[in-house]
């Protein structure tokens, strides 16, 4: 029997390295895919429209949310970004499980409304990598990164909100941890199955209704 995926959402401050890490375990884990989000966002130089994200406008973005179209949605950065509820269970029935990268608001969001969610968030190593991970990456100017530094701060605070904080210091071994927490997830949801449809089980509970219903 094949078993319908879970949502996996991973947050994380801005520089963290949630990107990075993500990328690296979808590419290392075929049951495994990504969830494409809508923006209101301009696109970036390199990302395409239905891979990276579905870039839309205001009116259409509202006009999802008056169809409670998302799972989730939230404005990041003076943008909106959300995640499709119908392009989800698509794919989580297709057996796939899904990693929704997202932002901290809307990760409290799916934990409220997918009992069956698994969340994961990333924490830099220390405040002084998050700063060097930022400025390397040289795509913020010096008051953006003191400023993302600043909203990283409240974001720290969400940690306990999620069932996993996986520190990203070394990548090869942060990416492993999440390999390895996944594999459990996975084989946690046979094991319920197992309990669920237990054949000693399963036939104590039709001796206990033919007892009170009298038999045939
Ligand atoms: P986020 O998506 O969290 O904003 P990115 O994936 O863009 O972060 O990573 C921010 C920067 O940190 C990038 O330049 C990336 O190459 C680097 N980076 C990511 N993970 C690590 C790591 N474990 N060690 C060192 N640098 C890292
Ligand atoms: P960026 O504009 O850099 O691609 O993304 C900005 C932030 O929005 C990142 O933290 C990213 O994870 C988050 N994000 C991307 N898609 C979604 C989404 O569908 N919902 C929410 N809540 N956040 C998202």
């Amino acid at each position: 029997m094949s078993r319908g995926g879970f949502p996996v959402v991973v947050a994380a401050p801005s520089g963290t390295g949630k990107t990075t890490v993500c990328r690296e375990l979808v590419s290392r884990d075929a049951g495994l895919c990504f969830s494409v989000s809508h923006t209101t966002r301009r696109h970036r130089d390199g990302e395409v429209d239905g891979r990276d994200y579905h870039f839309v406008s205001q009116r259409d973005f509202q006009h999802l949310v008056d169809a409670e179209a998302f799972l989730e949605w939230a404005v990041y950065n003076g943008n909106r970004y959300g995640t499709s509820c119908q392009a989800l269970e698509t794919r989580l029935g297709e057996g796939l499980d899904v990693l929704l990268e997202i932002e901290v608001q809307g990760a409290r969001q799916v934990r409220e409304r997918r009992q069956d969610a698994r969340l994961i968030f990333l924490l830099p190593p220390s405040s002084a990598a998050l700063r060097a991970r930022l400025t390397a990456r040289g795509t913020d100017s010096a008051a953006e990164i003191d400023r993302r530094l600043e909203v990283a701060r409240g974001e720290l605070a969400a940690a306990p909100d999620f069932d996993y904080a996986v520190v990203n210091d070394d990548l090869q071994d942060c990416v492993s941890t999440l390999r390895e927490i996944l594999a459990a997830e996975r084989s946690q949801q046979v094991r319920a199955l197992r309990a669920a449809c237990d054949p000693v089980e399963a036939l104590a509970r039709l001796h206990e209704r033919d007892a009170a219903t009298g038999g045939e």
